[in-house]
């Protein structure tokens, strides 16, 4: 499986990172490698000072596609979770600057955490809310209702470059309100008020 990130889908967090508006979503792509083992603690790497948590909604696909039309996107997934896109944010900021590629800075091990998945009929996916927590304080407040493209518009999107396969997983962009991690610090992710990721950091 693969996952898919977009970058810059909220426009308060575009402004928080003082990026410039895209024209098209910006993609990435993280291994499978870096998916953090479940109940595993996230390590921050040696080679950051500044690694920023980013909660994100998750989409699960669940059908092979290739440029796929925005109106039937919705066939291609059912299921919807929640995940952190641990960035290097230092480290994003060198390559940046460079023009470099980001991967040294997002596709690390354990920079995926993924949820469990829920059918995507228990939420409007219109207007999800969902929350980030660091040691109970609340750092990101998002709905999906604030995406600059929407889940049907990024899978119509991404499948004219992808071909989407069964498992692949996308993170649909983080809100504003991300922040450093620090060691003995604890992220708590709300779906819709659910608690339903957990993650040490060490
Ligand atoms: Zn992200």
């Amino acid at each position: 499986m693969k996952i898919i990130c977009i970058g810059r889908n909220y426009t308060k967090h575009i402004e928080e990172l003082e990026n410039e508006k895209p024209e098209n979503p910006v993609i990435f792509l993280k291994p499978d490698s870096a998916i953090l083992l479940k109940n595993n603690p996230f390590v921050i790497p040696p080679f950051s000072n500044d690694v920023h948590y980013e909660v994100e909604v998750l989409v699960k696909i669940n059908r092979l596609g290739k440029f796929i039309d925005k109106k039937f996107a919705h066939k291609y997934y059912n299921e919807i979770g929640l995940g952190i896109d641990f960035t290097a944010r230092d480290l994003q900021g060198q390559l940046k600057s460079k023009g470099l590629p980001w991967e040294k800075s997002k596709a690390f091990d354990g920079s995926a955490v993924i949820s469990e998945f829920f059918p995507k009929t228990n939420y409007n996916l219109d207007t999800i809310g969902f929350q980030l927590y660091k040691n109970n304080e609340l750092v990101q407040d998002g709905d999906s209702s604030h995406m600059l493209w929407k889940i049907d518009e990024i899978i119509a999107y991404v499948s004219q470059f992808f071909t989407l396969k069964i498992g692949d997983v996308i993170f649909t962009g983080t809100p504003a309100g991300v922040g450093k991690v620090n060691p003995g610090d604890v992220l708590l992710g709300k779906l819709e008020n659910e608690e339903i990721i957990k993650v040490n950091i060490k």
